[in-house]
């Protein structure tokens, strides 16, 4: 028989210790500006979900290749929380207990393909949960939701620079919102959302994702 696989971690900020993913849950659109800018009307809709697989996770500081079969690799900057415990059906109310810790995030998308996927009624998988498609800075303990901007840098030049408040879908009700779909457990991460600004990463470049008082996520691609 072949070995076990190993489980895939992320780092914690101050610490020598690594937290081990279960899942990645990733939501579509959360931020008002963001959904106008793909084409959505940020009223009208409850919040969604895709997933990554947990080996996609990626430390920040990493040198990752240019993903194949894209020509126009994007950057979403997010908020990612991390799972301490499991629970299902839970109310808002209840559903801030369940987080560990939150981290910076980059949700790496191949853009041209989702396009292709969403014109064809086709599944995002391939676009969403490719290989080293999930960046992720070292944790940081604690159930407080962060508060402050949220910002992307590449090579430099901001280009997603918005106020965590402006999420439409909070932190505790994501997990409410989730918990109804599957039951979550420890290891869990959830991707909460991209501001507006996405766009491209170019080979060579370097992309950095900024969350005030959280350790930064950056990789460099190509
Ligand atoms: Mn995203």
């Amino acid at each position: 028989m072949i070995d076990a696989p190993a489980c895939p971690t992320v780092a914690v900020a101050g610490s020598a210790d690594r937290f081990p993913v279960r899942r990645i849950f990733c939501v579509g659109r959360n931020y008002a500006e963001h959904t106008r800018e793909m084409g959505g009307d940020p009223n009208a809709e409850p919040p969604f979900f895709f997933t990554k697989p947990a080996d996609a996770v990626v430390d920040s500081g990493a040198h990752i290749p240019y993903p194949p079969a894209t020509a126009d690799l994007h950057h979403e900057a997010e908020l990612v929380v991390a799972l301490g415990a499991g629970g299902a059906f839970l109310s808002p109310d209840r559903a801030l207990a369940l987080v560990w810790g939150y981290a910076a995030g980059n949700d790496l998308t191949r853009r041209d393909m989702q396009a292709a996927a969403k014109a064809a009624r086709r599944p995002w998988d391939m676009s969403k949960g490719f290989d080293h498609s999930a960046v992720v800075g070292a944790l940081r303990q604690g159930s407080a939701v962060p508060q402050g901007r949220i910002r992307c840098r590449v090579d430099g030049v901001v280009t997603q620079d918005a106020d965590l408040a402006e999420m439409i879908w909070p932190v505790a009700g994501i997990i409410a919102h989730l918990s109804q779909l599957v039951e979550l457990k420890a290891g869990d991460l959830i991707f909460t959302g991209t501001p507006a600004g996405v766009g491209p990463i170019g080979r060579g470049q370097l992309c950095e994702v900024q969350i005030d008082g959280l350790a930064p996520a950056s990789v460099r691609v190509g």
